[in-house]
């Protein structure tokens, strides 16, 4: 807290800040913060998003209004409805201990007599769209003529968007005096050419290497036969239980058909983009935020207004046709000190530009193998014996048991549990038993020579123990006592693991884990059926690993009310496999099964 006093902020901001559980700036703000507030001055801020670029405009716009006059003295401009939302509630926030602040939303969308009417009352701060905004100065609807503070936020997005005309008309009905903020994730030509035009000496600000994306975020990309693609994503899922995901299409059309697709195959995904009307957007982005949707598959556009922290996985189903957009959609996961994985799909023609990427970024991507049927019915197996595990026990269920146990007196526990698991896995085993391999071939992989000779194990330690697979690859060479290399394939799930060693040290590793423990807990580590066929992937530009930091961060949602594993797909093609990715839907929709074409809510 004391770090944010340094920056100059007031008390009632420094105590609102504290409300927030904010313990110290983070560097976009502890650098623009202070020029902000010492001086009237442009600037030009390039930052990441999830960097918290919102409180190093808001909290020095917030400080230098008057709250005591109902002239609107600060807009900010932002591409879409969505984020123009959350800007101002995190503004309310943040002025909560400023009486008589104002500060109102216009977009499109919703009534525009409403949001006059709120403007008519003296709003000091307004946050808009700029499409909106252009509409109620056109009418007369909001005065901008005495503003002093202009943000322009995601300017690179709002040009992408093609806002350059609404904000040029918009800004020609403010003071030329006023300052200008600017802040961006990537400064493309267009967005210099709008700071040239509209600002003065801006001071330039810059957190990190121009367009390099965040620390959190691991890059691997899979090779595959364009007409795979959708398979491979299924796979992808698959082998990623606790997969909450945002998959990026390159069209509306493309989005529209992977979610429906998806959707017909059981899993808990949905659409979102500029086709659906504002009341279907809210209403997806609602079940995601609740994690009733897993898989959200999104245009780049719709994408801008997501701010949901903890977003496991990024999947590029296609690369999008400006590279730069890549930055921005890898910026959707490893938010708020997490760490997440942007995975991207890709055939062979498409390759060199996974080199472009990396260039821009300035990190590897790790080339990573689709993950074998065999492999995924075991990541699946243990996913839910692990449920299972986890399941805090119904007290309802307790009513039934004397039925349900003379049903089954005769099983032995062993039994029961074959039982149980063949219940949920022989479709999907027989599904996956004559699947293809999915990879084509890729210079980066070993042979199937090699495979012979290597040996996969699980071991029940992962995500849960703060190991995400450097550090458990480090945590491994420790203890086992082998070089760098030689540790290899690691896979790291919610609450085990897979790695691979040369079956020359087969003996050494299983001998080492017989009795072991860690923090007094019992570590099993099992050979694995599957030989994690797949690339020696080492670790590509990042740092070695640290455990993760911010333990809430990666236990997503409440285990206790999970019910365990993955479900069946009841009815449609029979072909397909039958589970999804875990078994999270609404309370209004019980698990049935076999009552024949269900279908989960479209978007
Ligand atoms: P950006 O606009 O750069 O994408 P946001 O302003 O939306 O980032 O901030 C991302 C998240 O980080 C938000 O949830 C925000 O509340 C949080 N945040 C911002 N500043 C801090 C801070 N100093 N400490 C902790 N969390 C912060
Ligand atoms: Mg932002």
């Amino acid at each position: 807290m004391t770090a944010f006093k340094a920056l100059g902020l007031e008390e009632h901001l420094l105590k609102a800040i504290a409300d927030m559980g904010f313990e110290t700036p983070s560097e976009v703000q502890e650098k623009a913060i202070p020029i902000l507030l010492d001086r009237e001055t442009d600037m030009v801020s390039l930052a990441q998003t999830g960097t918290g670029k919102t409180a190093a405009f808001g909290f020095p716009m917030l400080q230098k209004i008057d709250v005591n006059s109902r002239t609107t003295q600060g807009l900010i401009l932002s591409p879409t409805r969505e984020l123009c939302l959350q800007i101002t509630n995190e503004m309310v926030a943040y002025g909560k201990y400023m009486p008589g602040l104002n500060v109102t939303a216009i977009y499109g969308g919703a009534s525009i007599t409403d949001q006059a009417r709120q403007i008519k009352k003296g709003s000091q701060i307004i946050v808009a769209t700029p499409g909106r905004m252009k509409d109620m100065i056109g009418r007369g609807l909001v005065d901008i003529s005495k503003i002093e503070y202009c943000v322009l936020d995601e300017a690179d997005e709002m040009l992408n968007m093609g806002f350059y005309e609404d904000i040029t008309e918009i800004l020609s009905h403010s003071p030329k005096d006023k300052s200008t903020w600017l802040f961006s994730a990537t400064m493309p030509k267009e967005v210099s050419t709008i700071a040239k035009k509209f600002m003065h000496t801006p001071v330039e600000i810059t957190v990190g290497t121009k367009n390099v994306g965040s620390d959190q975020v691991t890059h691997e990309y899979y090779l595959v036969n364009a007409r795979d693609r959708y398979n491979a994503l299924k796979r992808l899922a698959d082998a990623n239980p606790e997969i909450f995901s945002v998959i990026f299409c390159r069209t509306k059309r493309d989005t529209q058909k992977v979610a429906e697709q998806l959707i017909e195959d059981g899993y808990n995904a949905a659409a979102i983009h500029g086709d659906l009307s504002q009341s279907q957007r809210d209403t997806v982005m609602k079940s995601f935020r609740n994690r009733q949707i897993q898989m959200l598959v999104a245009t780049d556009v719709a994408a801008r207004g997501i701010d949901v922290d903890d977003i496991t996985h990024v999947i590029n189903y296609q690369l999008p046709d400006e590279i730069e957009t890549y930055t921005h959609r890898s910026g959707r996961t490893g938010r708020a000190g997490k760490t997440g994985i942007s995975m991207v799909i890709v055939s062979k023609s498409e390759v060199r530009k996974i080199h472009t990427i990396e260039k821009m970024i300035q990190k590897k991507f790790i080339a990573k193998e689709i993950p074998s049927g065999m492999e995924i019915c075991e990541v699946q197996m243990f996913h839910l014996a692990n449920s299972i595990k986890d399941t805090k026990i119904n007290p309802e269920i307790n009513a039934y048991l004397p039925n349900i146990n003379e049903v089954l007196a005769d099983f032995s526990k062993e039994e029961l549990i074959q039982k149980v698991f063949s219940v949920e896995f022989t479709r999907f085993l027989n599904y996956y038993k004559n699947s293809k391999d999915l990879n084509i071939s890729n210079d980066r992989n070993f042979s199937d020579e090699d495979a012979k000779d290597s040996t996969r194990y699980f071991v029940n330690i992962g995500n849960k123990d703060d190991f995400d697979w450097m550090s458990l690859k480090d945590f491994l060479r420790d203890l086992l006592q082998l070089g760098k290399d030689d540790i290899y394939k690691v896979d790291v799930k919610d609450s085990f693991s897979f790695f691979n060693t040369d079956t020359k040290h087969q003996e050494m590793v299983m001998g080492i884990f017989k009795d072991f423990k860690l923090d007094g807990r019992q570590i099993n580590v099992e050979i694995s059926k599957d030989t994690g066929r797949g690339g020696r992937s080492s670790g590509g530009g990042r740092d070695r690993g640290k455990r993760r930091g911010d333990r809430s961060g990666s236990d997503r949602g409440n285990r206790g009310d999970r019910s365990g594993g993955f479900k069946k797909r009841s009815g449609g093609r029979g072909d397909k496999p039958a589970f999804k990715g875990k078994s999270r839907r609404s309370p209004d929709r019980p698990d049935t099964k076999g009552t024949g074409g269900r279908r989960r809510r479209k978007s």
